[in-house]
């Protein structure tokens, strides 16, 4: 016979589990695009304390839509070695393009990466920043579904060594800093820049070039970097995010090592 309370107890013990072991990061990673999602598998597979923060119920942000709902994603080859280490099979297109399912992809990101350990918060939206000693130590979040009531509750907080913007194009995180904080990034205009007209080739460029730390303690990856300091927008071409993932957790990776 099923226990009803069972079956509470065990979704309620496990989840505060996981709950409570979020709230002291090395790494909080706010957005589960596909920047998000590759960085939080690379820095899971690394053994850091990660956790990946995301509004809606699903991973993948972007990517699942493919190019106007038509369910493909483009990389070029720079990018087929992290397609390779999550497990994305795709096919050769014309000269130098590679296509891949966008369906199967977002799956194949949220498989990997939690399947490497990475934690994710989904329906929890990130409204805050904490901040100490002159840098972001932390994020406050609070259940998406409360925002959408209009509820008047208080979030909750999780402290981490490093936070990473990847909302994508609102570059969420870094609004906050520059909106509420009245702080300057590390971009050309010190605020949110803001996305420049298409073009894909210089768009891919400065997201990985430009994927980095933007306030001490906050690093942005993915279209929030093409936000943040003003970048070309890309279309649906994704290598750039998955570069930008990849290196935004090699980055962090090396600056937790050099810490320790
Ligand atoms: C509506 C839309 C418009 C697009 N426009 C462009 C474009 O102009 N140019 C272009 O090159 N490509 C565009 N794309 C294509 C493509 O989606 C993006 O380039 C790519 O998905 C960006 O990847 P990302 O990982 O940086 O962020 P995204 O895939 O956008 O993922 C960001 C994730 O962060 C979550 N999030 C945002 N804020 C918070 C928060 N405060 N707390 C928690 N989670 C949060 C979102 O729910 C989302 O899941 C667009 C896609 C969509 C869906």
């Amino acid at each position: 016979m099923i226990s009803d309370v069972a079956v509470s107890r065990a979704i309620t013990e496990k989840y505060f589990e996981k709950l409570k072991a979020a709230l002291e990061l090395d790494v909080a990673i706010v957005g589960a695009g596909p920047a998000g999602m590759v960085a939080g598998g690379y820095l899971a597979e690394a053994n850091k304390r990660v956790a990946l923060f995301e509004s809606k119920l699903s991973t993948g942000g972007g990517m699942w839509g493919g190019g106007n709902l038509m369910s493909e994603i483009v990389v070029r080859e720079d990018a087929l070695p992290i397609l390779e280490d999550f497990g994305i099979r795709y096919e050769t297109a014309e000269d130098g393009y590679y296509t891949a399912d966008s369906v199967h992809a977002a799956a194949a990101l949220a498989y990997r990466a939690t399947a490497n350990g990475l934690t994710v918060l989904n329906a929890c939206r990130v409204e805050d920043i904490m901040y100490a000693g002159d840098r972001v130590c932390g994020v406050v979040f609070i259940s998406s579904p409360v925002l959408a009531a209009g509820l008047h509750v208080d979030p909750i907080t999780a402290s981490a060594r490093v936070v990473v913007d990847a909302t994508g194009h609102p570059a969420e995180v870094a609004h906050v800093l520059v909106d509420k904080m009245g702080l300057e990034l590390r971009s050309p205009t010190g605020r949110v820049a803001g996305e420049r007209s298409m073009c894909a080739e210089r768009a891919e460029q400065l997201v990985v070039e430009k994927t980095g730390e933007i306030y001490p303690g906050l690093y942005a990856a993915g279209m929030a970097v093409a936000a943040v300091h003003g970048g070309h927008r890309m279309g649906p071409i994704f290598g750039g995010m998955l570069r930008s993932g990849k290196r935004v957790a090699e980055m962090i990776i090396e600056e937790l090592d050099g810490d320790e």
